[in-house]
């Protein structure tokens, strides 16, 4: 079985590879654009597997999803300085961080590491990473989150509002980002997202 990183070396300012920080609400369709842009995008891309507190869904595996934590072994390797940033998000009591031994491992391989982090944990990042690549991914509106997010079917009708909420804040905070991705229709925001890391090269 894959093994959690442990150690915690400094964060680099500088390394061969590069970080690329990607947010947006969620029901923005960001998992779907970061798994097809691994794929198809001819980066030597790399995607950070987060630790997190919350329950895995149907169909995630620990290690390949989430390293998927107890709250207890989430906040030892908090007090052990493991994390780049850890936040609880959405307020419903999950932790979420990135090991910071991650990234710095694929980035001193040369591997472009893509974290997807909500707002507050691009903020921290960013003050270890200033010249990391930011992408805010949404899809266009709040009307149109709410749709697709009724639509997906998944979530209750408190949860929805309460998405809603965070989106509407989240959303504000787009500015922030270096590069803005609406996703209207995958295939073009996946064809979009890896243009402008081409650029980068
Ligand atoms: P979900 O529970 O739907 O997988 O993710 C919920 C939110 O947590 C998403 O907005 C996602 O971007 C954010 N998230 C996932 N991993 C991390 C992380 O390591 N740090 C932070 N700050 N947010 C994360």
């Amino acid at each position: 079985m894959a093994q959690l990183p442990s150690a915690s070396p400094p964060g680099k300012l500088s390394s061969p590879g590069q970080l690329i920080v990607i947010s947006g609400p969620s029901g923005a369709g960001k998992s779907t654009v970061v798994q097809q842009l691994l794929g198809d995008c001819p980066l030597p891309l790399s995607l950070s597997v987060s630790a997190t507190t919350r329950p895995a869904r149907p169909g995630e595996v620990d290690g390949r999803d989430y390293w998927f934590l107890s709250p207890d072994e989430f906040a030892l390797r908090k007090e052990k300085g493991d994390f780049l940033e850890c936040k609880e998000v959405f307020g419903r009591g999950y932790w979420y961080g990135t090991l910071a031994e991650t990234v710095s491992t694929g980035l001193n391989a040369g591997k472009w590491v893509i974290l997807e982090i909500d707002v507050q944990g691009a903020a921290s990042v960013l003050e270890v990473y200033p010249n990391a690549i930011t992408v805010f991914i949404h899809p266009g509106s709040l009307a149109e989150l709410e749709r697709r997010l009724r639509h997906r079917g998944t979530e209750s009708e408190a949860s929805i509002l309460r998405r809603l909420e965070v989106a509407s804040e989240e959303l504000a905070m787009k500015h922030r980002y270096r590069h803005e991705v609406v996703n209207r229709e995958i295939e073009q925001a996946v064809d979009e997202l890896c243009s402008l890391l081409q650029t980068y090269e």
